[in-house]
């Protein structure tokens, strides 16, 4: 008989021709089991989702109980749902006034698409602005938009009409004008390898999208809810987003993604012609109780007030001769080391000896710190300790 690994190898696509192959059998909290009873503290949080940690009790019984009503009923849109009516109200509470409405979408590749669908057809224009070494997802649109021509390259002809410019570069921001439609920048780069912007920047940034009319689209796919120590990072900015998407932290470890706007934007998808946007699955309600939930979960314990904390724990506990820097915001971090090499040989080391960490799309001679938000002071410096280990390794 074939074995996990085998059938995985076997039958299921692969992304890559070096995949982890490590196998999980349960999750809890800020851990992950392997069959062989192997424990690893989780440092990646599946890619900034798990952010109040694996299998929350909160997230569970919210599960449990819509599983006791319905599954899913129709497609998104038609039927009032509760718990996509409660999430909407919940989410929107959270956020400034001219971003109160909210269209629920299975990932954060479809809120980047429909976001680039309403931009459109709100302004009338067509050409976009992106930044190099962003990542908005995979499908067309949003690989449009991908601030790498390796990644481009291979499925042209992709969207007309993309301008990219530097993160963080104030002096292209120039390039925003009265024709641009929209532009999408993530509001701290992720798989550029952490990348915090000025807070300069970002102001003259909606400066420069008021001057011209041209909407600002911030993907909060990764920062979002609570990772960077607010809610969403454009707080740290005084700034609001035209556009706001969301999804990964969203739904408590459950697939659901969301674009957000004021009520005029998003109107353009309603007519000339109806059903601009549909999803049959978008905003299923299991999603969304489980969403609903894991933001609860997210203000009730105060999870982001001792997010800061953390991270100057990790900063205090990250010294050693081969890490040229440690940098993010929150516990949205990552270790600067010399080359791959250095990246492949800690990870492994690491899953070895009980910890998950791992290294970024766009940038590979960084260590991936991004831990459920729940990580405690002990757990912040055994891991530490593990990480210098697998450096003195080296
Ligand atoms: N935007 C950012 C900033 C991301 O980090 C990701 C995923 O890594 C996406 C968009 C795409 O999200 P999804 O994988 O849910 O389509």
């Amino acid at each position: 008989m074939l074995s996990n690994r085998q059938l995985f190898l076997l039958n299921t696509a692969q992304t890559s021709t070096s995949p982890r192959l490590i196998e999980i059998e349960k999750a809890e909290g800020l851990y992950l089991y392997g069959p062989e009873g192997q424990k690893y503290m989780d440092l990646v949080s599946g890619f900034a989702v798990s952010n109040i940690g694996h299998r929350h009790p909160r997230v569970l019984a919210a599960i449990q109980d819509q599983l006791e009503r319905y599954l899913h009923v129709t497609v998104y849109g038609e039927f009032i749902q509760a718990p996509q009516v409660a999430l909407a109200t919940k989410l929107l509470a959270q956020l400034p006034s001219t971003l109160n409405n909210v269209y629920f979408v299975n990932s954060g590749a479809e809120a980047t698409e429909g976001a680039m669908k309403i931009a459109k057809k709100y302004t009338g224009r067509s050409a976009f602005i992106a930044a190099r070494k962003a990542y908005h997802g995979s499908t067309q649109g949003a690989l449009s938009l991908m601030g790498d021509e390796k990644y481009r390259a291979p499925y042209a002809p992709l969207l007309p009409n993309v301008t990219y410019i530097d993160y963080n570069d104030p002096e292209q921001l120039a390039k925003i004008t009265t024709e641009t439609a929209a532009i999408v920048l993530e509001a701290v780069q992720g798989e550029a390898g952490i990348r915090v912007p000025d807070i300069g920047y970002m102001q003259q940034l909606r400066k420069r999208c008021d001057e011209t009319g041209t909407l600002l689209i911030l993907d909060e796919i990764q920062t979002g809810l609570g990772r960077t120590g607010k809610l969403f990072a454009f707080e740290h900015y005084s700034i609001v987003p035209d556009i706001l998407l969301t999804a990964k932290g969203l739904g408590g470890g459950m697939p659901i993604g969301a674009f957000i706007a004021r009520r005029e934007i998003m109107a353009v998808i309603k007519e000339n012609p109806i059903l601009g946007h549909i999803t049959t699955f978008g905003g299923h309600p299991v999603s969304c109780a489980a969403a609903l939930a894991s933001l609860e979960v997210i203000l009730d314990e105060k999870l982001m007030d001792t997010v800061a904390e953390k991270h100057e724990i990790f900063k205090t506990h990250l010294k050693h001769p081969i890490i040229k820097e440690v940098r993010g915001i929150g516990l949205m971090m990552c270790i600067q080391l010399a080359s791959f090499k250095q990246v492949e040989s800690v990870c492994k080391y690491c899953a070895q000896n009980g910890l998950m960490i791992d290294w970024f799309l766009h940038h590979e001679t960084a260590l991936r710190i991004s831990p459920p938000l729940i990580i405690e002071e002990k757990e912040i410096i055994e891991a530490c300790r593990i990480i210098k280990q697998g450096l003195d390794n080296l």
